[in-house]
């Protein structure tokens, strides 16, 4: 969370850092705001959206070759302008932006207060700030030199820019935790969250490290660790498409996204699935196969969206492997004792990558001697470095905050691991793993099918929009499809919505259930099929509103359900790729009909680098 944004060199920076701003505000969009060095160090910033930033400077002088930006989502401190970056410290002769936590802020405040620091923020931001010009002053060093030394007396995470106004031609970045990459332009140089604001200007990065510090200087490229050893930066060629971080011609980057998908999931299992030939390939877990084979137990460790694909990687593992998994949340595993052995394969799933929580469950369960397999989209990720082996899911920047397309590319890729592991371990059959080959390859086509449901979807949308609550229903595979469903309507339509496994309704969520209350049910044709029509029933006889996602060409719910929307049949197993298309439809409408802002949603960000 937080986007940073920085450049030096021969351009004018603030238009640069503004459009960097922009594409970052999916990390948080609190405030924002802007440092200008320029003989003088500058800050404006506003609470509010980029855009309120801009408005606000129309009238300001930003001339400047050298400067940095912010786009805040707060943790400590609630969002105004105080709160918001850049923060200086006391003299104002140096300025910071900080994406993370600092968690000793406190004492380290209480300390600089002592020596005479004053604070005008409720940030822990502003103590890093104060305390690399204490360390400063009290060294007389300079202040590469004191930022260096500062980053050994803070605990947390951070991604920080500082500037001062004592070097008019220098810029310092360094990162712990929160991502940062640094773009090498002809005699320019950016620093940022992620490469978006980066790549009209250069393809040429390097992915800074944990403990590292960038220095910008006299057109020169300086990154040193921690104990100021010199390192050698990787720099690395950018591959990302300008057209894939715009909106192309949608209203809403989510809707875009939910669009993409007949394309992305083809993406997510390119070269993986050969048909043809008959192969599976997954170059991520070559060199484990065996510790995937002897694995005594998976253990799915992920966040929000990721963990419902993580749920149903855990029926297709148990069901095409025979692989005891566990799927745990990671901010829960972290804290707790779990008992993780050297046999024990620790699957992490992450969109961003960058998730604090599960960053640090790989920690723990590295530390424990688990293999770490990972299953990030963002390329070149914290969590796609920490891992031992792993698969990106190709799925393209996900902008929208509400995750669809990385959730159906991360499920692809898990079902293709599940595949490969049934076939090597043999508990899957030559026929039974041709068929499944053969049908997941038909899954894009019926996705953009599903697709064919919108104008569909936005009629029953238009029902339901002023509802307080939803009830989401499903079994077996469709379970955490139900709690997806769920999740997305809660999310960016500010609807309150639960997602239950359709059995469990009797043993409470029943009670909730009147002729006001709309139920939605994913009941495709599977092996518990039956059982969720006694579901509905038991829905219908309390007067609940049924809207049911059935099997095309399905007679009986029908007849039952007040609303149906009709998907693709396909494989049991397959079929949480289809079965969602309708329910994120559904919260897209919704949330557009109630006038929320689809791609950021209050209080939320995407990319959650703090715990
Ligand atoms: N902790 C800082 C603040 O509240 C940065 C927050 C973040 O990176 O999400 O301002």
């Amino acid at each position: 969370m937080c986007g940073i944004v920085a450049y030096l060199g021969h351009r004018e920076a603030c238009p640069i850092i503004l459009k960097g701003l922009h594409r970052l505000e999916y990390r948080g969009y609190d405030s924002a705001g802007v440092a200008l060095l320029n003989g003088e160090l500058n800050v404006f910033k506003k609470k509010g959206k980029v855009s309120d930033l801009e408005a606000y400077l129309k009238d300001k002088n930003v001339h400047a070759n050298v400067g940095m930006g912010h786009t805040r989502w707060a943790t400590h401190g609630e969002p105004n302008d105080v709160n918001a970056h850049p923060h200086y410290s006391t003299s104002e002769r140096i300025a910071i932006i900080h994406n993370g936590i600092i968690e000793n802020y406190a004492a380290l405040k209480k300390h600089l207060e002592h020596q005479g620091h004053v604070f005008h923020s409720d940030t822990d931001t502003e103590v890093f700030v104060n305390l690399i010009e204490e360390i400063q002053k009290q060294n007389s060093c300079s202040l590469e030199e004191a930022v260096r030394l500062a980053l050994h007396e803070v605990i947390g995470a951070y991604a920080i820019v500082v500037l001062s106004k004592d070097a008019p031609n220098q810029l310092i970045a360094a990162r712990k935790g929160s991502p940062m990459v640094i773009g090498i332009g002809e005699g320019e140089f950016f620093v940022a969250s992620d490469a978006t604001p980066i790549i009209e200007y250069t393809n040429e990065v390097v992915y800074v490290n944990d403990y590292e510090i960038a220095v910008i200087r006299d057109g020169k490229l300086d990154i040193r660790s921690k104990e100021d050893v010199v390192q050698t930066p990787y720099i690395q060629k950018l591959e990302l498409e300008l057209d894939s971080i715009e909106k192309g011609g949608y209203e809403h980057f989510m809707l875009k996204e939910i669009f993409e998908q007949p394309r992305s999931i083809l993406d997510s299992m390119r070269g993986r699935l050969e048909l043809e030939a008959g192969h599976l390939n997954m170059g991520g877990i070559r060199a484990y196969e065996q510790k995937f084979v002897n694995a005594q137990r998976i253990i799915i460790v992920a966040c929000g969206t990721s963990w419902h694909a993580g749920l149903v990687a855990e029926y297709l593992i148990e069901d095409l492997a025979r692989i005891p998994v566990e799927v745990e949340y990671a901010s829960e595993f972290r804290y707790r004792n779990p008992v993780i052995t050297e046999r024990d394969i620790v699957i992490a799933i992450s969109q961003s990558g960058e998730t604090a929580d599960t960053l640090a469950a790989i920690e723990l369960a590295k530390s424990k001697g688990a293999t770490i397999f990972g299953v990030c989209n963002v390329v070149g990720s914290s969590i796609a470095r920490a891992t031992d082996a792993g698969a990106y899911t190709h799925a393209g920047p996900e902008i929208g905050v509400a995750s669809t397309k990385a959730f159906t590319a991360q499920v692809t890729v898990l079902t293709l691991l599940a595949m490969i592991m049934g076939q090597k371990r043999g508990t899957i059959t030559d026929t039974k793993l041709r068929e499944l080959m053969v049908e997941l390859n038909n899954i894009p086509a019926k996705v953009e099918k599903a697709l064919e449901l919108d104008l569909e979807i936005q009629a029953i949308a238009e029902i339901f929009k002023d509802v307080p609550n939803f009830l989401y229903l499903g079994r077996g595979y469709n379970f955490p499809v139900a709690l997806e469903g769920a999740l997305k309507l809660k999310e960016i339509s500010y609807i309150h919505a639960e997602g239950y496994p359709a059995a469990e309704m009797k043993h409470g969520p029943i009670a909730l259930i009147d002729e006001n209350m709309p139920v939605v049910v994913i009941a495709t044709k599977d092996s518990s099929y039956e059982k969720v029509v006694s579901n509905i029933q038991e829905v219908k006889a309390r007067k609940g509103r049924i809207i049911a996602v059935v099997t095309e060409g399905d007679t009986v719910i029908p007849a039952m359900a007040e609303f149906v929307v009709e998907v693709p049949p396909t494989s049991e197993v397959l079929v949480p790729l289809v079965s969602v298309i309708p329910l994120q439809l559904l919260s897209y409408h919704i949330a557009v009909l109630r006038g929320c802002n689809v791609d950021q949603p209050r209080n939320l960000a995407k990319s959650v680098t703090v715990e």
